[in-house]
């Protein structure tokens, strides 16, 4: 449709129609008796193409601009909406103006009260600047790049062997971490219960990806096993940007006990030991101390399986989004 309007919109035919303005207007009638406004390119008498809208699409264009203009004067944070203007039109952001006394712009001589201008809201809430992260490719509105940029699930977290250094995207650590450290990886699908096999201490650490109905790669957790004397702690940080807070991911670990000894009472249920921890998000995983964290899961020895050179925790884990976020 964006070919057609460019087209009809052709330089000859609007400066047949002796029509100088950049856009005109269209109404077209549908099938249905419905109108569809439609705004078609014309083209100016230098040549270039000006226009809006294309028939509801969306056209952008890549501009420079002087950075001072998003940003308010009084307090050089990026304006966000609701921007205000005075008389004069000086520019001021909300929580600026929410504290000079009566709204008054200090800089008009006689003051000047300001006013909420949603003009420059649009403004401000069009002017959009990619994400610099590599992966997200993700446009936000420059008064969110801040936020966005320390929040991004795309922002490189820490190699969690000690000393290594490397930083990468979470997608891209798995890669790493399994190739350079052979970091075991286990691939769960979001939402169901998985049984895995841990081997008791070593390695230590391991990765769960956690996939989609769709199959595609979702968020990445790191589990890590530790000892309390006797007891083994197992614990899950999700592997993402630290001010990462949604989604919130609600992981369930539980082990079940060993059966009941010959000599217990019939029909005597076997023990699991369960944890339902939110896991946290830490942009590096490796460092996360156990007294930092508010739940683990505790698993008594009796709880392992195997011979005694080669104890293994049989892990139940699902790892849901948590919706109620
Ligand atoms: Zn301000
Ligand atoms: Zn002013
Ligand atoms: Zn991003
Ligand atoms: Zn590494």
């Amino acid at each position: 449709m964006a070919a057609e309007g460019r087209d009809r919109g052709s330089p000859s035919s609007a400066m047949g129609q002796g029509d100088q303005s950049a856009k005109k207007q269209r109404v077209e009638q549908l099938p249905n008796g419905s109108a569809v406004k439609q705004e078609v390119v014309v083209h100016d008498g230098a040549g270039g193409a000006v226009v809006a809208e294309v028939n509801g699409a969306r056209v952008e264009v890549t501009l420079k601009m002087d950075i001072s203009v998003l940003h308010c004067p009084l307090c050089f944070s990026p304006l966000k909406p609701p921007v205000h203007k005075c008389k004069a039109g000086h520019l001021a952001c909300g929580g600026c103006v929410a504290d000079l006394p009566g709204n008054q712009c200090r800089r008009c001589e006689h003051g000047g009260a300001f006013d909420h201008e949603p003009a420059m809201d649009a403004v401000v809430s069009a002017a959009r600047v990619e994400c610099p992260h590599e992966g997200c490719g993700r446009y936000v509105a420059y008064y969110e790049a801040s936020d966005h940029k320390s929040a991004c699930l795309h922002a490189p977290c820490l190699c969690t062997e000690p000393g290594c250094g490397f930083a990468a995207p979470p997608s891209a650590l798995v890669a790493h971490l399994s190739a350079a450290h052979s970091v075991p990886v286990h691939r769960i699908p979001c939402g169901r219960p998985n049984k895995i096999q841990v081997p008791v201490p070593c390695p230590p650490r391991r990765l769960i990806v956690v996939t989609g109905d769709d199959g595609r790669h979702g968020p990445v957790f790191l589990l890590t096993l530790g000892a309390l004397g006797a007891v083994t702690v197992v614990s899950v940080v999700c592997v993402r940007a630290d001010t990462c807070m949604v989604p919130r991911y609600t992981v369930k670990m539980w082990a079940n006990g060993p059966p009941p000894g010959p000599g217990s009472a019939a029909n005597r249920k076997t023990d699991t030991v369960l944890a339902d921890v939110e896991a946290v998000s830490s942009s590096s995983p490796g460092g996360v101390a156990l007294e930092d964290l508010t739940s683990y899961l505790m698993v008594p020895p009796r709880y392992l399986v195997g011979p005694a050179a080669s104890k293994e925790l049989p892990l139940h884990i699902r790892i849901e989004k948590n919706i109620s976020a």
